[in-house]
C-alpha cells in the first residue's frame, strides 16, 4: 500500500512522497493525515490561496491533522 505523502501543518503545502519536511518550514510538523486537495496555481487570484495564506503556487491540502 502507497503511504500518503506528508503535509506541511504549518503551509499545508503537500510534500513529495518520502519527503518529512516542508522546503519553507524546516522546524513545523508534517503529517500524513491530511484531507482536501487543492492545486493552487495563482495563489494572488485565488479564494482557497487566500483563506489558507498560501503566496506560492504549488499542491495544497485543505485541512492537516497534527497528531
Ligand atoms: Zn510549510
Amino acid at each position: 500500500m502507497v503511504k500518503n505523502p506528508n503535509a506541511c501543518g504549518e503551509c499545508h503545502l503537500v510534500l513529495a512522497e518520502g519527503v518529512d519536511q516542508c522546503p519553507h518550514h524546516p522546524s513545523s510538523r508534517v503529517s500524513s493525515d491530511w484531507n482536501g486537495y487543492a492545486i493552487i496555481m495563482q495563489p494572488e487570484r485565488s479564494e482557497i490561496a487566500k483563506r489558507l495564506k498560501v503566496e506560492l503556487p504549488g499542491k495544497y491540502a485543505l485541512k492537516v491533522n497534527i497528531n
